[in-house]
């Protein structure tokens, strides 16, 4: 049973925080699951005891490395149902007039090219399904929805997201594919710095005014994933603590 029973999942990010937290739920609700992350052994320790799940490592900027993660989860499992693109990085942060090409370039090449590589492998890989289709859930940020302490790329990275997974929604509707998004307000994971001006910002800008746990976010996740979302596409859920009410 659960609420991704018989469903095949891959989880990109797998090793820490809002990813990590996503496979423990995902398998706790009956989905088989290949876990990307740059580094397989470090997934490895953060989902000992669990069955049902597939490690694999892949750098996402990388295409052919994320073609080859789809790959591995056609191969294991026959099929995929759900894709999660939880992958990020926050960058470098510095002034403005410091800020390198690469800089700018690294979190661009993870956060929106890398989530491009997985939706594009993704909507292969479901494209067979037909009647049942699939679910893909792209993680962005309440930085792509208002002002947020963090350099230019990072919230420009999150908002093309949020592009990406409006136009896609429409462009594989007809294969009863749903592509919708998850912005996280401040979360309790390695990426949060556990002091200092980002974090006041971002936690005391929310009227609940704390972070929100990696299985808060999970939730929504979880949510969109699943068959319960059945009517949502296009769509961006923002567990956010209040910090933007919409
Ligand atoms: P995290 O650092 O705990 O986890 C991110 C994971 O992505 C890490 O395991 C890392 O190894 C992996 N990763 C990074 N670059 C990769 C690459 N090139 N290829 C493959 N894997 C790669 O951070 P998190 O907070 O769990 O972040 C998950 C997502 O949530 C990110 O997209 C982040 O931008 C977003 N987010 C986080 C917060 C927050 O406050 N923590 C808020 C909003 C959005």
């Amino acid at each position: 049973g659960g609420r991704l029973a018989g469903k095949a999942a891959l989880v990109t990010g797998a090793a820490s925080g809002i990813g990590l937290a996503t496979v423990h739920r995902f398998l706790e609700e009956g989905a088989r699951v290949v876990a990307v992350d740059l580094d397989a052994g470090r997934t490895a320790e953060a989902v000992a005891g669990y069955e049902g799940v597939v490690l694999f490592g892949a750098d996402i900027r990388d295409s052919g490395q994320v073609d080859a993660a789809y790959e591995r989860a056609l191969a294991e499992f026959g099929r995929l149902d759900v894709a999660v693109n939880a992958a990020g990085i926050s960058g470098t942060q510095a002034d403005i007039c410091d800020l390198t090409d690469e800089d700018f370039m690294d979190v661009i090449a993870v956060n929106l090219a890398g989530t491009f590589y997985s939706v594009r492998a993704a909507v292969r890989a479901m494209r067979g399904n037909s009647p049942s289709g699939g679910s893909i859930v792209n993680v962005s940020s309440v930085g792509a929805l208002a002002n947020f302490p963090l350099p230019a790329m990072y919230p420009a990275s999150k908002a093309g997201v949020l592009g990406m997974t409006r136009a896609v929604a429409a462009l594989v509707a007809a294969d009863a594919i749903r592509v919708n998004a998850v912005a996280p307000g401040a979360t309790d994971t390695p990426m949060l710095p556990q002091d200092g001006k980002i974090r006041r910002a971002v936690v005391e800008l929310g009227v609940l005014r704390r972070a929100a746990s990696a299985e808060e976010i999970a939730h929504t996740i979880l949510f969109l994933a699943s068959d319960e979302s059945a009517f949502y596409t296009g769509q961006t859920l923002s567990p956010n603590g209040g910090y933007v009410m919409h």
